[in-house]
């Protein structure tokens, strides 16, 4: 069973399509939350996932500051200002999508998906050896796939020990993945690892090999739609960067 991973598409339908498209065939499609907030398509991206077969979405942080359930003071002003706008372009419907959505899913014992971490699912990024480290002893499956750090990375238990080692993902190639692991798909409509190009993995559900891949949309286009409704500036010039 082929599997296609991603996480964080943040409202981008360009490079939400551009990743379908160079994902080829999958049977099944998950998706680990903030699906929407910094990009100018919320409803097109909802839409577009519910028309997909076998897709499943987690809910992460921007998907409940999209919802209202949490105050926005915490945030600084230009993350506030793209949250309220989420909030005001969403259709009724698609905020009913996103309520909906699960924090955690659990396939055979041996995979576990999350946004945030396993210790904090919607708000802990999990971006270190130690943060890492702590996280193995909140779930059980071989492997947990979480987003929200829009970095690609894979910590494995080193020899066995309760100790998280960093493998730094190589792209366009098979990685074996070896019980127990954190993977990072990294992230689809906001790259933050220098690199723009959307981030995907592609999981080999049998075997557990995986691999990382890049995908090239139009940011330009992106950049003019996100203009066009107001968004913040450094919101729209990250994208061309990737971080
Ligand atoms: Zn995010």
């Amino acid at each position: 069973m082929r599997v296609l991973i991603f996480s964080d598409v943040h409202a981008n339908l360009t490079a939400l399509d551009a990743v379908l498209k160079d994902a080829g065939v999958v049977d099944k499609i998950w998706c680990l939350g903030d699906m929407v907030g910094y990009g100018p398509d919320p409803n097109e991206c909802i839409q577009r996932v519910q028309s997909l077969p076998n897709f499943l979405c987690l809910l992460g942080n921007h998907d409940v500051a999209a919802l209202g359930q949490i105050d926005t003071a915490t945030f600084n002003t230009e993350a506030r200002q793209a949250i309220h706008w989420t909030q005001d372009a969403l259709s009724p419907e698609n905020l009913d999508y996103l309520a909906k959505l699960p924090t955690t899913l659990e396939f055979d014992d041996q995979i576990t998906l999350i946004h945030g971490s396993p210790r904090n699912p919607i708000w802990e990024y999990l971006i270190n050896e130690r943060i890492a480290t702590q996280n193995f002893a909140y779930f059980e499956t071989d492997y947990c796939f979480v987003g929200h750090s829009h970095l690609p990375a894979i910590y494995h238990l080193r020899d066995g020990h309760a100790y998280a080692h960093l493998i730094a993902p190589i792209f366009d190639q098979p990685i074996t993945l070896t019980p127990r692991a954190i993977i990072n798909p990294g992230s689809v409509g906001q790259p933050r690892d220098r690199n723009p190009d959307a981030c995907y993995l592609i999981l080999d559900y049998e075997s557990a090999i995986i691999e990382y891949r890049r995908a090239a949309y139009d940011i330009a286009a992106v950049q003019q739609r996100m203009a066009a409704v107001g968004l913040p500036e450094r919101h729209i010039a990250r994208l061309k960067i990737g971080r």
